[in-house]
């Protein structure tokens, strides 16, 4: 079991993080890999209970036939990169600052 930071993290609430950082807010939808990808810049998310990965790669846009992703209202998971070897696993580390999300 991992064990969670204790400092301030970044929290995944439904909307895409990096349109955040343009003032702009994305509400991330399914797509066909199981993903919730953020129609505008198609970054990927892979829901992981507690911890959600931000995918290392973009999806391609295709997105399923209904517009609104099953996460509930106080869905909040702490946001994680995606390992090098394994796309959908966490390398353990988190993100605590915005800025972290542009690396
Ligand atoms: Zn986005």
């Amino acid at each position: 079991m991992h064990q969670l930071p204790q400092a301030n993290v970044i929290c995944f609430q439904g909307h895409c993080p990096e349109c955040l950082l343009l003032e702009q807010s994305r509400t991330m939808v399914g797509n066909y890999d199981e993903l919730l990808e953020c129609p505008q810049c198609y970054l990927q998310i892979h829901l992981d209970g507690i911890k959600d990965i931000i995918l290392r790669i973009r999806g391609i846009g295709e997105f399923l036939p209904q517009k609104t992703p099953a996460i509930p209202a106080h869905f909040s998971p702490i946001l994680t990169r995606a390992s090098l070897l394994n796309p959908l696993a966490s390398d353990g580390t988190y993100f605590t600052v915005e800025g972290q999300l542009w690396a």
